[in-house]
């Protein structure tokens, strides 16, 4: 039965001397039952443990209590594996302890994978304290909600910024009904379309916390299976109300140094016209009264109208020159026509100004189509029309609170090949009435405004010898389309293409 028993047995007598070991004590540990007697003295048990086990036989053996200990025993090969070794005293018939049995299980694996698990266990609270230091300090929160039972799980720094109660049972319901009504049907249309698609999520939103403190949000969720194969979505928000505080300080500086350089630009150029072109008008108006004064002479002086006239001709030259000149100067002389794609030059537009319509609360939803014809062009002015109507139509929304406030972009080939885009809007829409008017230059409805975007954006789409028109939505909002001709199209006038387009508008008016 001993031989066959996965253990060691050894027998002490009342004094801790060993009795007698069985043979596979002996096997194990390579040493003789002579040798085992001096361990007090050798390293048959781990010196770490040494002492420890020496002192708890010893009291084992003073009270008579069992004994239960674990320790490193030197195997044959000198490899220490880990021990518990139980012992119990047999007594005789007055109660006078006789010998001690001991019995010894090799517990070495599980020893190690104790060690190991409260390794992880302390790796994992380390790791732990790190998330909750970076989540403090970094104003970000995290969550996990399972969809399907809406149980959600929040970090410590979650319910902070959430200013939720943290014996409080968070449900969607409880979060959605503090988000700002005014954003509310954005996020929703942004979670449902991405539970619908299974994609990511990023919305920036405004919540209100119980004691009606508006804070700014962003936050971004994945969908994950958890280990019961639900879905959930595993997400992180940051309060971002100081950073965006001093962004919005930032914009509003940058708006109004914009438009005080704007200001002045105009002020400039008004003042430049004024000043290059009063002279040869005082020369034109002199030159005029000559010619009345040298008519009325009897006999008229004609050689002297002649000579007058021609100054007149020569001053009114000089002021085309001047206009010219000025045109020159403030148009983009330089027109780079490339081989484009629309999608790129759109896709490039709405990277530039992606966290702008953000701000603006404006749900951007593109329709790209595969075959869209190359075209040739000048990417900067094409982007400019594009970057116009994109601001205009989030400009339009900007009084949507109810609905969300989706922008589309569309591309397509028509058929005859021209390469189309669209830029649909769910804003004030446009009076039939003024649909042609908005392009003329001057044509403002808003208060900042210029009015000068339309007809710029106009004169550049025609410089592609494309066309540019805007049209009422059937429900609400506007849709502005332009379409140019692919690449094997005439081109614009290589030598003097799209320059001072705004003036060149201007003066066709005229
Ligand atoms: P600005 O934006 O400075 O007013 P624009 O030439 O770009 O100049 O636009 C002229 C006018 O056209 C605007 O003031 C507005 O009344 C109208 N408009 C432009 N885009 C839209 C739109 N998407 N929806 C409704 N009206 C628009």
């Amino acid at each position: 039965i001993l031989d066959s028993l996965p253990a060691y047995i050894v027998v002490l007598d009342p004094a801790g001397e060993i009795e007698f070991m069985h043979q596979n004590t002996v096997e194990y540990t390579g040493a003789t039952i002579d040798e085992h007697r001096k361990w007090k003295n050798t390293d048959t048990i781990h010196p770490a443990d040494r002492a420890r086990v020496v002192q708890a036989l010893g009291h084992c053996l003073g009270t008579g209590e069992d004994c239960n200990l674990e320790y490193r025993s030197k195997r044959f090969d000198g490899v220490y594996r880990w021990f518990n070794s139980r012992g119990r005293p047999q007594r005789n018939g007055n109660g006078d302890i006789v010998r001690w049995c001991f019995l010894l299980v090799d517990i070495d694996v599980r020893k190690r994978a104790e060690e190991a698990l409260q390794r992880r266990e302390a790796e994992l609270t380390r790791a732990n304290q790190f998330m909750a230091i970076a989540q403090e300090l970094s104003q970000t929160g995290s969550y996990s909600r399972v969809i399907e039972t809406d149980e959600q799980t929040l970090s410590d720094q979650m319910y902070r910024i959430c200013e939720f109660d943290p014996k409080m049972k968070v449900t969607h319901e409880m979060v959605f009904s503090r988000i700002h009504p005014e954003d509310l049907p954005a996020v929703e249309a942004s979670w449902k379309a991405a539970l619908e698609a299974g994609t990511d999520i990023t919305i920036a939103y405004r919540f209100v916390t119980d004691s009606g403190t508006v804070k700014h949000f962003r936050t971004i969720s994945r969908p994950e299976l958890n280990v019961l194969g639900q879905l959930t979505h595993v997400g992180a928000t940051q309060d971002v109300t100081e950073i965006k505080r001093v962004e919005d300080a930032g914009n509003q500086a940058r708006a109004e140094l914009a438009h005080v350089a704007r200001v002045s630009a105009l002020n400039a150029l008004a003042a430049s016209i004024a000043h290059e072109v009063n002279q040869p008008l005082a020369g034109i108006v002199t030159n005029a009264s000559t010619c009345l004064r040298l008519l009325e002479a009897d006999p008229p002086d004609l050689e002297g109208v002649k000579a007058t006239a021609k100054r007149t001709i020569r001053d009114a030259n000089r002021a085309a020159d001047v206009i010219q000149h000025l045109r020159a100067l403030f148009g983009r002389k330089e027109f780079c026509i490339e081989s484009l794609n629309l999608n790129d030059v759109a896709g490039e537009v709405l990277t530039l100004c992606s966290s702008e319509l953000q701000h603006r609360r404006v749900v951007v939803q593109t329709d790209f189509a595969e075959d869209m014809p190359v075209v040739r062009g000048d990417r900067v002015q094409l982007q400019q029309v594009i970057l116009n109507l994109i601001l205009n139509a989030a400009d339009a929304m900007s009084g949507i609170y109810e609905t969300p406030r989706y922008l589309r972009v569309e591309t397509c080939r028509d058929n005859t090949s021209r390469a189309c885009l669209s830029v649909r809007d769910c804003g004030t829409g446009i009076d039939p009435g003024s649909i042609e008017k908005i392009f003329d230059a001057f044509y403002t409805t808003k208060t900042g405004g210029m009015g000068i975007g339309l007809s710029v954006s106009r004169s550049i789409i025609e410089s592609h010898n494309g066309r540019l028109w805007a049209t009422a939505n059937e429900g609400p909002g506007a849709t502005f389309v332009f379409s140019i001709p692919c690449e094997f199209s005439p081109m614009p006038d290589a030598n003097n293409p799209g320059a001072g387009l705004d003036f060149d508008q201007f003066s066709k008016k005229e």
